[in-house]
């Protein structure tokens, strides 16, 4: 029997990208893993369930076993014969795949976008709007004596978040950890995370907006008359006096904000109100990002392009289109006649209209495994998973880059590969 043990190995789960998971490998495969949470645990353990086997290609509606190259020949004559073609997803794969994924809409004149305009676009459009006063983990964990957690649920969503990070940890000024730091959940529900917070502000769904303005109103300096989205006014003035007199505040906001009522507004009224607090101390505002490597799609999308999402080279450079080019909207107004999914699964989370066109249109799978969109995909290319049988470059939701090692082989490609072969037979 052979063993090994890599230790500080990236978790390519959610955006925390906690670095410090101990993978035990033996034979070849993972036995056990140390440091995770359960999400963890379940990816790294169960990284090799549900594969798809081989490439396929769908003959008579059935998908059927082909080689790579005959599955590689048939993508590439896809876009070859597309007019506006669709590439999507992107989230759960390395900066390396987000490269060239850019790189074949370019020499395609494709759309290309990620999964965050299905997430955290309003918060881009919020910070290119006003701009952020943000900062890494590290600093939350070595200053922060009051983080709120608003619209978001750590608990359930980035589980050693608090643990590392935000709540639990002794830190440079710190050092008490838990005992040192106020924690405020503000939600529209009892979550697990304000279980487990000092304080919990039940808002009504759809006010966080008019909440960060009372807050900025009573920093002003004004009497609130009323209380708004269920908020007494002395709550309000409670909440507004802990935020001036925390030495580092920080708040950590989730798809509470972006995808209720006022999206981008919402995050421009928590910006705004973060703003005023560094009139009177430090704060700072972050969001919790979901799939492990969603910083990086809209990271490299912007290096490339200057723009972070919903990317249109019809005309040979990038046009920024959010609401035109971003998924969601090209797929259900039925304008793409290709698409390519690397990494993701749209028919699972998009509207039903955006998978219907999905089912229509030549559709195109990069992925480890079989989910709902491979089954009405007309080529699946399997390919080794990205930060487990392949190494990268990641980036944390902080914007933190970390290199994602390789701890297990696999028969199949890296996402970069195979998209490396499918440029090449485009061109
Ligand atoms: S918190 Fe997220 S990155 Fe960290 S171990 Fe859990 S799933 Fe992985």
């Amino acid at each position: 029997m052979i063993m090994s043990v890599r230790n500080d190995v990236v978790c390519t789960w959610c955006g925390c990208c906690c670095d410090d998971i101990e993978v035990r490998v033996e034979d070849g495969n993972i036995q056990s893993i140390e440091n995770g949470c359960r999400l963890s645990k379940s990816k790294f353990l169960n990284h090799d369930r549900d594969r798809v086997d081989s490439p396929k290609i769908k003959r008579s509606g059935e998908l059927v076993n082909v080689s790579m190259e005959e599955a590689l020949e048939e993508v590439a004559d896809i876009l070859k014969d597309s007019e506006f073609p669709l590439i999507y997803g992107l989230s759960s794969t390395d900066v390396e795949a987000q490269r060239l994924s850019t790189e074949l809409a370019e020499i395609t004149g494709a759309s290309i976008d990620n999964t965050s305009s299905v997430c955290h676009s309003p918060t881009i459009f919020a910070i290119q709007s006003i701009g952020a006063q943000e900062c890494t983990l590290g600093e939350v964990k070595n200053r922060a004596d009051l983080v709120f957690f608003w619209g978001s649920n750590p608990m359930s969503a980035h589980p050693r978040h608090p643990t590392r990070y935000s709540v639990m940890p002794a830190g440079l000024h710190t050092e008490g950890g838990r005992e040192d730091r106020k924690i405020i959940s503000v939600d529209v529900r009892e979550t697990t995370t304000a279980k487990m917070a000092d304080r919990f502000i039940q808002i009504e769904p759809g006010k966080d907006y008019e909440l960060f303005s009372a807050i900025r109103a009573t920093l002003k300096g004004y009497d609130l008359k009323e209380g708004v989205g269920g908020i007494s006014p002395e709550t309000i003035e409670e909440l507004a006096q802990e935020m001036k007199e925390a030495k580092f505040g920080a708040i950590y906001f989730g798809l509470g904000l972006t995808m209720s009522t006022g999206k981008h507004m919402n995050v421009t009224a928590a910006i705004q109100l973060v703003k005023d607090l560094n009139d009177h101390t430090k704060f700072v505002i972050n969001p919790m990002r979901g799939h492990f490597n969603v910083a990086g799609a809209n990271k490299v999308l912007t290096w490339l392009t200057g723009y972070p999402l919903g990317v249109n080279f019809s005309r040979g450079y990038p046009i920024y289109g959010p609401g035109e080019f971003t998924a969601v909207d090209v797929l259900s107004r039925k304008e793409c006649d290709a698409a390519v999914v690397i990494a993701s699964d749209p028919a699972s989370h998009l509207p039903s209209a955006a998978s219907e066109h999905l089912a229509d249109i030549p559709t195109v799978v990069l992925d480890p495994k079989f989910n709902a969109t491979t089954y009405l995909a007309d080529v699946v290319v399997p390919t080794a998973m990205a930060g487990i049988e392949s190494e990268g470059t990641t980036y944390r939701m902080d914007g933190v880059p970390l290199r994602l090692k390789k701890v297990v082989d696999s028969d199949q490609m890296s996402d970069s590969e195979v998209l490396e072969k499918i440029i090449e037979k485009v061109r």
